[in-house]
């Protein structure tokens, strides 16, 4: 059995981590086919839908953007949709929130941004930096849910309302469930931890010492 076929047949028994052995690590060829096994899929499904125009959302984009990060990581952060940064860019969190959340993820964590896996509910810029809409999200969603599929995080950690809504499926306010770890309906297994938004935090920089609590949870959670 090769390497990749070794990995899958793991995964179906509920192992997601293993060890190189001595052999593997003497073959780096083969150690990376196991590594890139995640992110062949991811590109695969990017690619899938790197021209989707099921929403209103394609007309103003300059493109979709996708997920950024480590596919193996145990934690995935969702946030709502692009800005303008990352409309340009085409990389999730590239503004001024996601240089706050960078160093929040290093210094609370302490992992780097490409340790951890980053995307959004909504893979397309609102007009305006306006939130996305109920049908917007709705029609986005499978994108996110394979996305997901593929990494099987320990935690989506959603930063705030709209991402919480679009995993779970239901309305509520962020600063009264902030801080706590729901069930991700699609796989229990999964606990979703909701929080508020980078962006939210520049605004009100008193939320910061919620969301310092919030990443020590997510960090005691992960172990
Ligand atoms: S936001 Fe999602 S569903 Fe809408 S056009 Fe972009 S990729 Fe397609």
């Amino acid at each position: 059995m090769g390497v990749r076929e070794t990995a899958k047949a793991l995964e179906e028994i509920g192992i997601r981590e293993v060890y190189l052995t001595e052999k593997l690590r003497k073959e780096p060829a083969k150690a990376e086919t196991f590594q890139k096994d995640r992110r062949r899929l991811l590109e695969e499904h990017f690619s899938s839908f790197k021209n989707c125009t099921k929403c209103e959302l394609h007309r103003s984009r300059s493109q979709v953007v996708f997920g950024d990060g480590n596919p193996y990581s145990p934690i995935v952060f969702v946030g709502e949709a692009p800005g303008e940064e990352e409309d340009i860019q085409g990389r999730p969190f590239v503004g001024r929130a996601g240089r706050y959340l960078n160093s929040k993820i290093e210094e609370i964590l302490g992992l780097k941004r490409e340790e951890v896996y980053i995307t959004n509910v909504c893979k397309c810029r609102p007009p305006g930096n306006r939130k996305p809409t109920p049908s917007e999200i709705n029609a986005c969603f499978p994108y996110l849910k394979r996305e997901l599929d593929i990494i099987k995080p320990k935690v989506i950690c959603c930063l705030g309302a709209t991402a919480g809504e679009g995993i779970l499926g239901k309305k509520f306010s962020i600063t009264k469930v902030r801080g706590n770890f729901y069930p991700y309906p699609y796989d229990p297994k999964i606990k979703v931890l909701l929080t508020y938004h980078p962006a939210y935090i520049l605004r009100n920089p008193s939320a910061d010492k919620d969301f310092v609590e919030d990443l020590n949870k997510l960090k005691e959670f992960i172990g």
